[in-house]
């Protein structure tokens, strides 16, 4: 019999199973994409260079991040991103550096002071208060010395690609609660798909076995073990599993994919855990034809147009109603530069664009960038573009995890919770979703991985001392 199936070929599966079979175990991984790497994904069909359309940074690269290592060990090299410049576009063009220095300073002050709330206030906030309430009070630093309140409310929402949700969901209680690796970033030549494809060779050379395009459609508890059936009709036994299915899908399938079904407050804790929406949309140019293209590694758009009651009706007008971040790839921020664009989109944008036809947006995101840089000599078309759909790709269903939303019971441990094994320990899970610290990121996958190697090992290990 197997000693562990790992369900998932993404960073906590793999990671997983390369430890267990470095101890020494046997492993089969069982994964339901054709492909290795789960929200790492690589893409390259008409790009100058590969481009990360899920995880692209190693965030806390010099403070901890243990991806760090095993890039080293599998012989990937990765570059330090270099600070460049960053300019904010308001509705009449680029603002003035002074104006621009002063909406960033004052968001730093507001969230600094909403740390302050949350970690010190007594009693602490009530967890129904939003962190917008503090953010966007009449008193807020975010509005000091400031005469444009709403260019002041549409910079903070730059806040919402990173936390994959609005700041009226996002708990004040919590903010800031975690520890996460912070400070550096770093990227992986080649991208981050790669990088695991290569530590799955490596497992596969230590015995680890790897199933693609087999989908796990029930997980059982058995009298040696585990059993666990999936989509082709295969079955296999194992004494432990570790799931690393992504939160989101596990919404949809909780409650009927384990027998006996998990406790009713794992599931309470499942259903209510929010998953995020954070979408890319790249645009790949012959030529670099934007403002200052070879120094400034990033954009901040304000919103060109107040919402209306009714729904945007193009892609464009979706894009001059929100607040949106856009990554240059022609500056020095890595070593290859190349004339691309990489919009990141909140919650909001990514809906609303979600209706419309891929080609229909990148169209409409060509025209938006072009009357937004108030570029009036003829500009090149892309060549090529792509849009992700982390929130309808059925093997993902949203981004990640989000900081703790609003709301009775809800918190950082819910994290925890989400990691705890059950069935005497032979049912492990592992993700970015099941890690208080690190949740929503590569971190958190790769924690969350080595700890169920670990814990796992030592099941075994009393498993076999009988
Ligand atoms: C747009 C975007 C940008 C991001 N940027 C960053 C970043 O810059 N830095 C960072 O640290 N993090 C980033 N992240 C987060 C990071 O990508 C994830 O936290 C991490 O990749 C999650 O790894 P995982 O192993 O938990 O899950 P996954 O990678 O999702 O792996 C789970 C695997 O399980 C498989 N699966 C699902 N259901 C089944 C089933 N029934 N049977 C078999 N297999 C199944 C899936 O196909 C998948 O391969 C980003 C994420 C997104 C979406």
């Amino acid at each position: 019999m197997i000693d562990t199936i790992v369900i998932g070929a993404g960073w906590s599966g793999i990671v997983t199973a390369r430890e267990l079979a470095k101890a020494g175990h046997s492993v089969l991984i069982l994964e339901a994409r054709n492909r290795i790497g789960g929200r790492a994904r690589t893409f390259t069909e008409g790009m100058h260079v590969p481009v990360d359309l899920g995880c692209s940074f190693i965030h806390g690269y010099k403070e901890g991040n243990p991806a760090r290592e095993i890039a080293k060990e599998i012989g990937t090299t990765t570059y330090l991103l270099k600070p460049t410049a960053g300019l904010i576009l308001g509705k009449a063009g680029i603002l003035p550096p002074s104006i621009a220095a002063r909406l960033r300073s004052n968001l730093a002050a507001a969230r600094a002071s909403a740390l302050d709330i949350s970690h010190n206030s007594h009693p602490a906030p009530s967890t129904s208060t939003p962190l917008s309430d503090v953010l966007f009070a009449q008193d807020s630093p975010l509005f000091a010395e400031s005469p444009d309140r709403g260019a002041a409310i549409s910079f903070a929402r730059t806040l919402e690609v990173p936390f994959g949700m609005t700041l009226e969901k996002a708990s004040l209680r919590w903010t800031g609660w975690e520890d996460a690796y912070a400070g550096s970033d770093a990227a992986p030549e080649g991208g981050f798909q790669p990088l695991l494809e290569k530590l799955v060779e490596e497992a596969k050379g230590n015995g680890v076995q790897v199933r693609t395009g087999e989908t796990v459609s029930s997980i059982v508890r058995t009298d040696g073990g585990v059993h666990v059936a999936t989509d082709t009709g295969s079955g296999y036994s194992a004494r432990s599993v570790v799931c690393t299915i992504p939160l989101g899908v596990l919404k949809g399938t909780a409650s009927t994919l384990f027998q006996p079904s998990l406790p009713a407050r794992r599931l309470e804790t499942i259903a209510n855990t929010h998953v995020g929406i954070l979408e890319k949309l790249v645009l790949a140019y012959p030529s670099v034809w934007w403002p200052e293209g070879s120094a400034v590694g990033s954009y901040i758009f304000l919103p060109s147009q107040a919402a209306t009651a009714e729904d945007p009706v193009t892609p464009k007008a979706v894009l001059d109603l929100n607040t949106l971040i856009v990554a240059s790839f022609a500056a020095p921020t890595l070593p290859k530069q190349h004339p691309t664009l990489l919009f990141y989109l909140s919650p909001t944008p990514a809906l609303q664009l979600a209706q419309f036809s891929p080609e229909d947006v990148a169209k409409g995101a060509h025209e938006f960038l072009v009357e937004r840089f108030g570029v009036s000599s003829p500009v090149p078309a892309p060549i090529a573009s792509v849009m992700t759909n982390w929130h309808t790709d059925s093997l993902a269903m949203g981004a990640t995890t989000t900081p703790s939303i609003i709301g009775e019971g809800r918190g950082p441990l819910d994290f925890a919770e989400l990691g705890k094994p059950v069935w005497d320990g032979t049912l492990g899970f592992a993700g970015e979703h099941t890690d208080p610290n690190h949740r929503g990121s590569v971190a958190g996958a790769v924690v969350s991985g080595l700890r169920e190697a670990e814990r796992v090992a030592k099941l075994l290990r009393k498993l076999n001392e009988g």
